[in-house]
C-alpha cells in the first residue's frame, strides 16, 4: 500500500482482525471520493444542514487593537452543533450509508464528536453508540445527557485510565466484534489509512470557501493562517488548499497545558517521538518503552496523546509549523476575544487565538491572517469561570 503515506508516517497498523473491513472502508472511499453525486449530497447537506458557508469574518477591533497584520477568522463556531466536526462526520456517515451500514459508532472525549455522531445518525435514522472515558462521562454529563437525547447510547470505558485513548481502543474492539453492520466514525484526522485521508477531504471545504472569500475580500491569499491542532482535523481542513501556495505560511497551536517544561502538557510535536498507536505511525508523547503518557491540557479536545501523520509530514518536511501555546495564554485569549469582537469561542481555537495576539503586532499593516475559530465557546464557559476562581455551577 502507498497511499496513505506521509513521508513514511501513517500506514494501517490494526489486528488482523480488522484489515478486511479497513480495506473495504478504503475501497468505498476510493469509489465515491470523486464520484458526483456522492460530493453533490455532501455540499447540500453541508448548506442546508449545517449552514455553510461559514463566514469570514474581518476582525476589525483585534486588528486595530493588536496594531499589526490584518486579522479575519473563518467561523466554524456558526456551524450547526457549534464546531467544525459536523463537516467530517457527514462525509463518513454518508460513506457508511453507501456500505450499507446500519450503526455508526464513535469515541469521544469531552463529547463533542460523540454529539457530531449522535445527531448525525439521527438524521439519517441510523444507530448510534459513543464511547467515551469513564472519567469523561463524569466530567461531562450534559454532552452525555445531549447524545441520549438524540437518541444515541453512551457507554462509558473503565479501562486503562478511562480517558480518551481508552475510549478509543473500546470502539475498535467493538468495531472489530460488529464491522459487518458497523461503521467507526474517526473523530480526527487520525487513526488508520483512509481515516486521515478522508477527513483532510471532508474539512478541506474550510480552506476551499476562506481562500474563495479572502481572494474576494482582499483580491491575494493570505500570508498567514493559523489554526488549533489536538489530532488535527480543523487545522488540515485549515491548511489544505494552501499547502501547494507556498507564499501562505501555516501555523498549528498545540495546548502546552501548564508548559512543555512539566508534565501536565499535551504538546505532542513540541516533546512528542514516534511509534505506532490507534491504527497509524505517528508522534506520541510516551516513554521510552512506548507505553502513552497521560496528556493534560485545560482544553478538552485538545488533550490527545498524539497528532494526525499529515500533521508531521508538514513539520518535518517544513511546510508548516507548530507552537505550544498555555492554558494560561489560551484563557487569556478565550477573554480577550469576547470582549474585543463580541465572540465566544472555544477553549480550543483560543489556542490560535493567542498565537494571533503574539504575532499580529510583529506584522505590517499590508499582512493577512486567517485564523479558524473551530468551535463555539458556551461549553466552556463554567470551567473559564473555575480557572478564575469563579464557581457558576449549581452543583
Ligand atoms: C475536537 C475539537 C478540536 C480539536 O480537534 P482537531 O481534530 O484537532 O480539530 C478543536 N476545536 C474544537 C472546537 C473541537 O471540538
Amino acid at each position: 500500500m502507498k497511499e496513505g503515506r506521509y513521508l513514511g508516517f501513517g500506514g494501517q497498523y490494526l489486528p488482523e482482525i480488522l484489515i478486511p473491513e479497513i480495506h473495504r472502508v478504503e475501497a468505498a472511499y476510493e469509489q465515491y471520493k470523486d464520484d458526483p453525486e456522492f460530493l453533490n449530497e455532501f455540499h447540500s447537506l453541508l448548506k442546508k444542514y449545517v449552514g455553510r458557508p461559514s463566514l469570514l469574518y474581518y476582525a476589525k477591533n483585534m486588528t486595530e487593537d493588536l496594531g499589526g497584520a490584518q486579522i479575519y477568522l473563518k467561523r466554524e463556531d456558526l456551524n450547526h452543533t457549534g464546531a467544525h466536526k459536523i463537516n467530517n462526520v457527514i462525509g463518513q456517515a454518508l460513506i457508511a450509508k453507501r456500505m450499507g451500514k446500519k450503526r455508526l459508532i464513535a469515541e469521544t472525549g469531552a463529547g463533542q464528536h460523540g454529539v457530531a455522531t449522535a445527531t448525525i445518525a439521527a438524521l439519517f435514522g441510523m444507530e448510534c453508540e459513543i464511547f467515551m472515558g469513564k472519567m469523561d462521562t463524569d466530567r461531562q454529563r450534559l454532552n452525555v445527557y445531549r447524545m441520549e437525547l438524540l437518541g444515541a447510547k453512551v457507554h462509558p470505558v473503565t479501562t486503562g485510565s478511562a480517558v480518551l485513548k481508552d475510549a478509543v481502543n473500546a470502539a475498535l474492539q467493538n468495531y472489530a466484534a460488529r464491522s459487518e453492520d458497523t461503521f467507526y466514525v474517526m473523530g480526527s484526522a487520525v487513526g488508520p489509512h483512509p481515516f486521515p485521508a478522508m477527513v483532510h477531504d471532508f474539512q478541506s471545504v474550510i480552506s476551499k470557501e476562506s481562500k474563495q472569500q479572502i481572494l474576494e475580500e482582499t483580491g491575494n491569499l493570505p500570508d498567514y493562517v493559523i489554526a488549533c491542532v489536538g489530532g488535527g482535523s480543523n487545522a488540515i481542513g485549515s491548511f489544505a488548499e494552501y499547502i501547494e501556495e507556498d507564499g501562505v505560511q501555516l501555523i498549528g497551536c498545540e495546548a502546552a497545558g501548564k508548559g512543555i517544561d512539566t508534565k501536565d502538557t499535551a504538546a505532542t510535536m513540541a516533546l512528542g517521538s514516534t511509534g505506532i498507536f490507534h491504527g497509524m505511525k505517528s508522534r506520541f508523547l510516551q516513554n521510552k518503552d512506548g507505553q502513552i503518557n497521560p496528556v493534560y491540557s485545560i482544553s478538552a479536545g485538545l488533550d490527545y496523546p498524539g497528532v494526525g501523520p499529515e500533521h508531521v509530514a508538514l513539520m518535518d518536511s517544513g511546510r508548516a509549523q507548530y507552537v505550544p501555546i498555555t492554558d494560561d495564554e489560551a484563557v487569556n485569549a478565550f477573554e480577550y476575544i469576547a470582549k474585543q469582537e463580541g465572540i465566544v469561542a472555544a477553549i480550543e481555537s483560543c489556542h490560535a487565538i493567542a498565537e494571533v495576539q503574539k504575532l499580529a503586532p510583529t506584522l505590517s499593516k499590508d499582512k493577512v491572517i486567517i485564523c479558524t475559530l473551530s468551535g463555539r465557546g458556551d461549553k466552556d464557559v463554567a470551567s473559564i469561570a473555575k480557572y478564575r476562581g469563579i464557581n457558576i455551577s449549581e452543583d
